[in-house]
């Protein structure tokens, strides 16, 4: 995937997507693949965010990506996310990706992009896919490098000792 196009990131993405990191750190040492998400509404207000909590919660769906849409929509009494802007430090799988779409996203912002598992245009992309119902607009790259070396981190702590997966540090 083409990172270098001329996206711009102003104050706020920067601040929302470094909240995300956050998020995705105590994931990390939570013993969770280290990804994590922030949804800002569309006066860039803060309705949630989440950390990845797959291995927490033992729940195959509990993508940090979902779990801000959730308690997002919740915060905010529907399920309409329009306006909204979701900031993750990973591109979103193709089960996330979807629910962004449901979910009516204003826009999406990643980090890091996923060639094994992305559907926001490394395998596919469903923001943009003329067949469905909705449109997500999407920029990337933002603090990618810190995105993508706290993953690199923690794979490479749990593959020199995989006993470690739920003290792995990956600050
Ligand atoms: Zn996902």
């Amino acid at each position: 995937m083409d990172l270098t196009p001329d996206w711009a990131f102003d104050e706020r993405d920067q601040a929302a997507m470094t909240a995300a990191l956050d998020e995705a750190v105590a994931a990390g040492r939570a013993g969770d693949v280290p990804v994590g998400a922030v949804l800002l509404d569309a006066a860039g207000r803060e309705l949630a965010r989440a950390g990845n909590r797959r291995e927490q919660d033992s729940d195959p769906t509990a993508h940090a990506e979902l779990l801000a849409l959730r308690a997002g929509a919740h915060a905010q009494g529907s399920w309409r996310l329009e306006g909204c802007t979701l900031y993750v430090t990973l591109e979103p799988c193709a089960m996330c990706a979807a629910a962004c779409v449901q979910a009516r996203l204003g826009c999406l912002v990643f980090a890091a992009p996923d060639p094994k598992a992305g559907y926001a245009g490394s395998l596919g992309n469903l923001l943009e896919d003329p067949r469905l119902n909705h449109r997500v607009a999407w920029r990337a790259g933002l603090l990618h490098d810190r995105a993508a070396s706290l993953l690199v981190e923690f794979f490479a702590a749990r593959r020199h000792d995989p006993g470690s997966l739920r003290t792995a540090d990956t600050s």
